[in-house]
């Protein structure tokens, strides 16, 4: 029954999800506060203004208008009010119309993908990344190109990129801040993509997409700016979701960015409508539409110090202990170097002493483990004295 389409998607999923089981059935074994899971994304600070969001609107909207049928663009206000903020965070000047709610990132994705790929067109994307691209890509029968990993810093190899930039090459997808390295891009390195980028749609008279993905960007610490993409390269889309700095995953809402500047702007704003549509999402959810209003009229995020502060934990022990990993600077993982060449007997071994994470394979970059920090500080503090077992057997430590 089952569609040979759907066949390899079956056959590769998720190692991550597979690490997540493993945790439930280890905790159900050894007690929950004796196993530490840093393996899912899955974000751990409350946003307790979010419920409070949820009930204002509720008490504030009519029932028909709020649960009912809407363009497929989304609630024109919330995309206003949107657009409105942007414009105010990064002197852009979007209005509604440049604004498509989705269905978070996942779907985003997937909608600015079905709207621009013909088949055998290309996507590139730069190791280590978020593998669920694969999936995304393959739905719309295009072809994903990888750049290798520069391992000592995690930005883009610009050389590689260069000579990957074909005449098929449809769309480049950057994700900043970084799952799974935490690295975030800075100004001159999307100066630098955007240079190549605009230097190879001349010479092959083609535009390139460049798609930033960005569900982690207000999660960077130490007053580090993310910039924002349209401001650099006009045939840009920006990607963004609420799930990480709301901690709302499961309620699924984000937007698309689609700048006047894009190259037939407007039928791609139409084609992407479209496809949200006939993709099934139809419109993003509509009560939390007008919850995403009401946080940015009231100024509702995450504690990101909560964040910060497991990192620095983390991070500081994990450099004490011997290990190696390129300082995260966002999101809320590290990508830390296996002490031994197979990461994955890495994972095995941390896992003999309760600890888990996950092989960069999973990321397209072996010899590498992320370690998800979205747990409570106290975790990550019962945590350490096992981390420093591992480094001991690894030889990092003494
Ligand atoms: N892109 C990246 C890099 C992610 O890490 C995630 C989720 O973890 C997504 C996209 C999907 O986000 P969403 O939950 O908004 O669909």
């Amino acid at each position: 029954m089952v569609s040979e389409k759907m066949k390899p998607f079956m056959e590769n999923n998720s190692a991550i999800r597979a690490m997540f089981e493993e945790g439930k059935r280890m905790a159900a074994v050894y007690g929950k506060e004796n196993v530490y899971d840093f393996s899912l994304g899955n974000p751990n600070v409350p946003v307790p203004a979010v419920n409070e969001a949820i009930q204002a609107v509720l008490s504030e909207e009519d029932f028909n208008a709020l649960h009912g049928y809407m363009s497929n663009a989304g609630f024109e206000d919330v995309r206003q009010t949107i657009a409105d903020s942007l414009n105010k965070r990064f002197g852009t000047a979007f209005s509604q119309k440049n604004v498509l709610m989705t269905v978070g990132a996942a779907s985003g994705l997937n909608v600015i993908l079905k709207s621009i790929l013909n088949p055998g067109d290309e996507v590139i994307v730069f190791a280590p990344y978020f593998v669920e691209y694969n999936g995304y890509v393959r739905n719309y029968d295009g072809r994903v190109v990888v750049v290798s990993p520069d391992t000592e810093t995690f930005m883009p190899k610009l050389a590689e990129f260069e000579e990957k930039l074909s005449p098929r090459t449809k769309a480049v997808i950057i994700n900043n801040p970084n799952n799974p390295t935490g690295v975030v891009y800075s100004e001159d390195t999307i100066r630098a993509l955007a240079g190549v980028m605009e230097k190879k749609q001349k010479e092959y008279g083609t535009t390139i997409a460049l798609i930033s993905d960005e569900p982690y960007r207000e999660l960077a610490y130490g007053g580090i700016s993310v910039p924002f993409v349209t401001k650099y390269y006009a045939n840009s889309v920006v990607c963004y979701s609420y799930s990480k700095s709301l901690s709302v995953p499961g309620e699924r809402i984000g937007y698309l960015v689609i700048p006047d500047e894009m190259e037939e702007s407007e039928r791609l704003l139409t084609a992407a409508v479209i496809a949200n549509r006939v993709l099934g999402c139809v419109n993003a959810p509509s009560l939390i539409q007008k919850v995403i209003k009401y946080c940015i009229e009231h100024e509702v995020s995450v504690d990101l110090a909560a964040y910060e502060k497991n990192r620095n934990l983390l991070y500081s022990a994990l450099m004490e202990y011997g290990f190696s990993c390129a300082k995260p600077d966002g999101a809320f993982y590290m990508f830390v170097k296996s002490p031994v060449e197979d990461e994955k007997e890495f994972c095995e071994t941390a896992k003999k002493h309760h600890v888990l994470f996950v092989p960069g394979s999973s990321f397209a970059c072996p010899g590498y483990v992320r370690i998800a920090y979205c747990v409570s500080y106290e975790q990550i503090e019962r945590s350490l004295s096992a981390f420093r077992e591992i480094a001991r057997e690894y030889g990092l430590t003494k």
